[in-house]
């Protein structure tokens, strides 16, 4: 029996190509003044470009962001079929105002699920997908930035950073306590970002400096921006 061609002709319909038509976005310019939570702890300088390039985000990234959104649904899908709660709310949008008295700024993120248990206890959820959660001992401290200011937002007994493998589904979870140091901190960081953008200052280049983060900016959309930067002495 001659062997059968299963090999994709130029003129067939590309999926692939379907699914990030469907997937495409337009950069939207970022205004100064309006800061977002997932953001912050990340480099600072990373920020700051967002802010003063914005580009569009590449199709492999928006893809594994579809992966992630689909399992972050199929999690309040649970939660919300769950006879554990008297209610699920998903994606319930915060808004932190700040002020002094050089500077003002509003803070907006969205809460993946804030649960109130049968007992009522009021829980902020955050769920981050990731490639192998066998690796994951200890939450990122980007995200525990990121929940502390949902805690510091929304009445809640406390926080549950929860990682899921995009392979299996497994899931580990870490209770997050609100902690106004640490709250304080995440806010100076929202200040350093705005006094630079304010000032049209580059910030110094965080993750390049730092042993433990630098292997980061291999992945950094600005990275050809920012090595130019280092090479002018900034
Ligand atoms: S290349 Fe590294 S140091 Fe430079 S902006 Fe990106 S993450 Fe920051």
């Amino acid at each position: 029996m001659p062997e059968k061609d299963f090999s994709f002709k130029s003129d067939d319909i590309n999926i692939e190509k379907v699914i990030d038509d469907y997937l495409e976005e337009e950069a939207r310019p970022k205004k100064i003044g309006s800061y977002y939570p997932s953001e912050i702890g990340m480099c600072i300088r990373r920020s700051y470009y967002s802010y003063i390039i914005p580009k569009e985000t590449a199709p492999s990234a928006r893809r594994i962001f579809a992966l992630g959104n689909n399992l972050h649904n199929f999690i309040a899908q649970a939660l919300k079929d769950s006879d554990q709660f008297q209610s699920v709310e998903e994606e319930k949008p915060i808004k932190i105002e700040y002020a002094d008295g050089s500077t003002s700024f509003s803070i907006y993120g969205r809460i993946d699920d804030y649960i109130v248990t049968k007992s009522g206890k009021r829980i902020i959820i955050e769920a981050k997908s990731t490639g192998d959660v066998s690796k994951v001992n200890q939450p990122d401290p980007k995200h525990v930035m990121q929940i502390m200011l949902y805690l510091s937002a929304q009445a809640a007994d406390y926080g549950i950073l929860l990682y899921a493998d995009k392979k299996n589904l497994e899931l580990r979870q870490f209770r997050v306590d609100y902690d106004d140091t640490v709250n304080k901190k995440v806010i100076n960081r929202f200040k350093d970002l705005d006094f630079h953008l304010r000032n049209n200052k580059l910030p110094p280049p965080e993750y390049y400096v730092d042993d433990k983060k630098v292997w980061e900016c291999k992945y950094c959309p600005y990275f050809s921006e920012c090595m130019q930067a280092i090479a002018n002495g900034d």
